[in-house]
């Protein structure tokens, strides 16, 4: 475990540490297959994204630590090899019992991040799902969190992006075709909702990465490969996933 995450260990009782960890083992499969040494950077990473974020529901649902940890375990899975251990403009998580709508429309939501409120909105029966079911490319939490990751990284001046320039240049040219194959119908790995727009396809793009990793290298490479730089982790290593091949 690198220094820093040792450090900052230390900031957490072993309680909370053994609580997490329990919840992560039983519930987030990325952090089973992972190395006892990473296992325990990846159990700091999401302790300081559940301590930092502002959770919230309506009083009438009772928000647990178990909920927000594995809220929590989305976030620290997606960026678990980038420079990132919290969201900056969109900190605050509000969590619905079911699907929700919007006054004045009808249509109903499972997950949405609210560019206005600057909340992320998630609607927990599909945050649950989508971990119980780990190989089917759906998992809301990832989702959003990914659509946070793309907004806060254009909104940051140049030098404290996310995404390294080049990387995330690269990805974008790779999305668009990808988006070109969808739009004349010859998609095999994404879910054809990625052909929504380009921040929708890192979404689901994101979702596939993780649950279907090997599927969506063996038909899309160029894609795939792209991701893993922009992300530095490739989760087909499952053990380690910074260590890059
Ligand atoms: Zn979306």
């Amino acid at each position: 475990m690198k220094l820093i995450y040792k450090s900052l260990s230390y900031l957490f009782k072993s309680s909370t540490k053994e609580e997490c960890h329990k919840i992560l083992i039983n519930s987030n499969f990325y952090y089973e297959g992972l190395s006892q040494n990473k296992k325990e950077t990846f159990l700091v990473r999401t302790l300081i994204f559940r301590f930092r974020t502002n959770f919230d529901s309506k009083p009438d649902f009772i928000l647990t630590q178990k909920m927000k940890t594995i809220i929590s375990s989305a976030f620290a899975q997606i960026t678990f090899g980038l420079n990132m251990h919290t969201l900056s403009k969109f900190n605050h998580v509000f969590v619905t019992p079911s699907s929700y709508a919007y006054k004045h429309n009808n249509v109903l939501l499972d997950g949405d991040v609210n560019l206005r409120t600057k909340r992320v909105n998630m609607s927990w029966p599909t945050v649950k799902k989508g971990f119980e079911i780990n190989d089917d490319a759906l998992n809301l939490a990832i989702h959003e969190f990914g659509h946070c990751l793309i907004f806060e990284n254009t909104a940051r001046s140049y030098l404290s992006r996310i995404f390294k320039e080049s990387a995330f240049e690269k990805w974008k040219k790779h999305a668009h075709l990808k988006y070109l194959k969808i739009k004349n119908k010859e998609n095999v790995v994404l879910r054809d909702y990625a052909g929504s727009n380009l921040i929708e396809l890192f979404s689901v793009s994101l979702e596939t990465f993780f649950e279907k990793p090997h599927h969506f290298y063996d038909n899309e490479p160029e894609l795939f490969l792209s991701m893993v730089i922009l992300l530095n982790q490739d989760p087909r290593n499952k053990p380690n996933p910074l260590e890059l091949k």
